[in-house]
């Protein structure tokens, strides 16, 4: 679903991105982790071309994401983004916020996309929040509003940068959950995250990532009862 191919990317004179390759199957969930400042957020930011890059090839369900043919919003409206913070119109209601883009850019009827929304609400469990405004939700809540919004254009990737940082403990369980049941589904994900227990339960894959390049793969298990490298050890030994 997804390819790198010897992806390279620099920001000025900094090489952020060094010869990154990485394939995500259709369905896997990836987890992408590494300190902060290695490059995840920029690597995820180029799988919809929030980010340019400078060199090499990434491939999304068989659309070249760089080449200036290419219609970016054919492929943006297949991935749904997740960032730390949730961005939500704070004029709007819950359900306007998750309707507006399927029926401006997805071109479906308001009613249509109305029932679309109040399906997504249940399924992130907020069935009862159609008609609340962002300020008058918690912050687990509103993440997944974000969530619900990704979904309600029917997607066939989530990215997740971070989706969780933000929001005070207590609350980190709900969104992961949502994001649980969403690997369950079978949804394909690229999740940038620290939640370790998280990785290890719903991750097909973890990428640990430092400096900008790829240091290590693997599935769960070997990576944290066996990581082979001393950067992922190190890493490792900080957050667990
Ligand atoms: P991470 O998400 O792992 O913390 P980032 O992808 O955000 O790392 O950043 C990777 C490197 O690129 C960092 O050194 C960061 O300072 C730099 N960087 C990120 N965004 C920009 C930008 N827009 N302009 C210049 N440098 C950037
Ligand atoms: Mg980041």
């Amino acid at each position: 679903m997804i390819t790198f191919s010897n992806v390279n990317k620099w920001f000025g004179k900094h090489h952020v991105l060094k010869n990154i390759n990485l394939e995500v199957e259709s369905g896997e969930v990836m987890v992408v982790c590494g300190p902060s400042g290695s490059g995840k957020s920029t690597l995820i930011r180029c799988i919809n071309r929030l980010e340019n890059i400078q060199k090499g090839e990434i491939i999304v369900d068989e659309l070249n994401v760089h080449d200036r043919k290419t219609d970016m919003t054919k492929i943006r409206a297949e991935i749904g983004f997740v960032f730390q913070q949730f961005n939500l119109y704070p004029h709007m209601t819950v359900l306007k916020n998750i309707t507006i883009a399927p029926i401006k850019v997805r071109k479906i009827n308001k009613h249509e996309a109305e029932n679309l929304g109040h399906e997504i609400l249940e399924r992130v469990g907020l069935k009862d929040k159609a008609n609340a405004y962002p300020a008058q939700l918690s912050g687990g809540q509103q993440q997944r509003v974000a969530i619900a919004r990704g979904l309600c254009m029917r997607p066939k990737i989530m990215l997740f940068d971070e989706p969780t940082s933000a929001l005070d403990p207590e609350m980190i369980n709900e969104v992961l959950d949502v994001m649980r049941n969403l690997a369950k589904d079978g949804m394909t994900m690229v999740v940038v995250t620290h939640e370790m227990g998280f990785a290890r339960e719903v991750a097909k894959r973890i990428v640990f990532m430092d400096d900008g390049e790829i240091i290590e793969t693997a599935r769960p298990d070997d990576f944290f009862t066996n990581p082979q490298n001393k950067r992922t050890k190190h890493f490792l030994s900080k957050i667990l």
